[in-house]
């Protein structure tokens, strides 16, 4: 089959596109989808520049994100018929354990990251567990159910899930262009909040209120967790989604009102924060910790995705042969919306 190969970790170039790779067989349980369209995550480059003590066995194949059909069933299968058009939540778990039986799946003992710690979705084939899988219907094209799978998921169970948004309330995104970002404005606004965005130039923050921000802080011209001060009446914001961490963090915290919620999902700008527990104590705040999200958020948040209340901005597509150029394309961060390859 054909496959995006990654033999050493490094830059774009070391994704090597091949024709001869062997299709993977499903196991019990198990079924091989047919890939159609699989998105690019941030994750996808983290994973392919490696870090100080990565043990991933290389070549490896990226990619968390994917929709297309199914093609085997394996042993035990029920329920799926070969030629179902399908999404995949890129959630790997066990099944098993303790929060896996109690559906929350994304605190499995075993948890994975489909592409991250298991051959990913830049691959004409894939083998998933059946329990990865959603009925796609058949309207709904496989290229933004691929951008909408793992970002929407993620920002849902964030904001709404252990968040607990609320109509009414207000919420900042620091950060404008980036996948959790832009899911979370459209989540947000879904929800009945009102939205406030800071991007790094004019351009990001006039996307995002075409997205449906209310608010827009340009931070190349302005103090930003100074100007949500302003905007809001020197009262802050009810929810910060801060996934950028250590350069903003302060910020945040600053920006966020009395009893506050900042929500994080990631930390782009690094992992180690200074945080001055004198205004954490004195505001009240809460800082809320998730990453991905159990399969029945992912349930939920597609199906809005399929009814088109939310919908993934798509800011290019490749054919899979092009995943080198589409890395490249990724990796200044200045693209406002997902990035899918064709397959
Ligand atoms: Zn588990």
């Amino acid at each position: 089959m054909r496959a995006v190969l990654l033999d050493q970790h490094g830059p774009a170039d070391n994704l090597k596109c091949v024709k001869n790779h062997p299709v993977p067989e499903p196991g019990t349980g198990e079924v091989r989808v047919r890939v159609r369209a699989a998105a690019l995550n941030r994750l996808d480059l983290w994973v392919r520049n490696g870090w100080p003590g990565i043990k991933l066995p290389l070549p490896h194949i990226l990619g968390a994100d994917a929709a297309g059909d199914i093609d085997k069933l394996g042993p035990g299968v029920e329920g799926w018929a070969v030629g179902e058009r399908i999404v995949i939540d890129p959630s790997v778990s066990c099944g098993r354990c303790e929060y896996c039986r109690s559906g929350r799946q994304n605190l499995c003992n075993q948890f994975k990251i489909l592409g991250e710690d298991t051959s990913g979705t830049y691959a004409e084939y894939i083998v998933v567990s059946a329990r990865n899988l959603l009925k796609l219907p058949d309207h709904h094209s496989y290229t933004t159910a691929a951008a909408a799978a793992l970002v929407y998921s993620t920002a849902w169970h964030s904001l709404i899930t252990k968040g607990g948004l609320r109509p009414g309330e207000s919420v900042l995104v620091v950060g404008a262009g980036g996948g959790v970002n832009t899911a979370s404005i459209q989540i947000a606004k879904f929800a009945g909040a009102k939205v406030y965005v800071v991007g790094s130039n004019a351009d990001k923050v006039a996307q995002a209120i075409a997205l449906g921000a209310d608010e827009g802080i340009d931070r190349s011209v302005e103090d930003w967790s100074k100007a949500v001060f302003r905007l809001t009446n020197k009262r802050g914001v009810d929810v910060v989604v801060d996934n950028v961490g250590k350069e903003t963090l302060f910020g945040s915290i600053r920006a966020v009102s009395k009893g506050g919620r900042i929500l994080v999902v990631g930390n782009t700008s690094g992992p180690l924060a200074e945080v001055d527990l004198r205004y954490l104590f004195s505001k009240h705040i809460t800082i809320i910790g998730s990453t991905m999200a159990p399969h029945s958020d992912f349930v939920t948040v597609m199906n809005l995705v399929f009814e088109g209340k939310l919908a993934p901005p798509i800011a290019a597509t490749f054919p899979l042969e092009q995943a080198a150029a589409a890395h490249r394309m990724m990796e200044p961060g200045n693209v406002f919306g997902k990035i899918v390859l064709e397959v």
